[in-house]
């Protein structure tokens, strides 16, 4: 490979972001010059968390690190890692049935866009049973969610 700038982007919804994704970016920050937090919405469906609050919550938790952006995207994430130059897709495997998902998306990005090289890392042990959305169903229920989000990440 050339010294072209390695670029991933990891795309989610991020809805919120865990201490589990942000495991995910600290352990892939070896291996990119740069790494891109993308967080994909759809004008037609509405989140849980408005689209600017969990940007907001995701610099935060890292606190200025320049290696690190986060962008927000619609549409097609091939589409957005040409825009942002980024060559590598970066996802997190929990459990098999993350796996067989991951993998059918990967190998359908890989037909359309043959630039691009999906690279997954597995969850840590401690953070697998972690998810946005059990995240929220315990927020809906008023229970206090802390230990699963990143340091001094506050949900207000
Ligand atoms: P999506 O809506 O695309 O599934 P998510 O925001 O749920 O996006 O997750 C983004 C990425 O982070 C996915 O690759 C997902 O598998 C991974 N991920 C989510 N939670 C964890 C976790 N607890 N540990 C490791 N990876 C995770």
């Amino acid at each position: 490979m050339s010294n072209k700038e390695r670029i991933a982007i990891f795309p989610g919804s991020f809805d919120p972001f865990t201490i589990g994704h942000q495991d995910i970016v600290q352990r892939a920050l070896p291996l990119f010059d740069r790494i891109i937090i993308a967080i994909g919405f759809n004008s037609d469906k509405k989140g849980f968390f408005p689209i600017d609050k969990r940007k907001a919550w995701i610099e935060q938790s890292f606190n200025g690190n320049e290696k690190i952006e986060v962008h927000t995207y619609e549409g097609l994430t091939v589409d957005f890692c040409h825009k942002v130059g980024a060559q590598f897709l970066l996802r997190g495997l929990r459990t098999s049935s993350d796996f067989e998902y991951e993998r059918a998306i990967a190998q359908m990005n890989k037909k359309i866009n043959l630039d691009i090289e999906s690279v997954f890392l597995l969850t840590a042990p401690e953070y697998t049973p972690i998810s946005s959305t059990i995240v929220r169903d315990i927020i809906r229920h008023g229970a206090d969610v802390s230990e699963f989000l990143p340091k001094g990440m506050i949900i207000d």
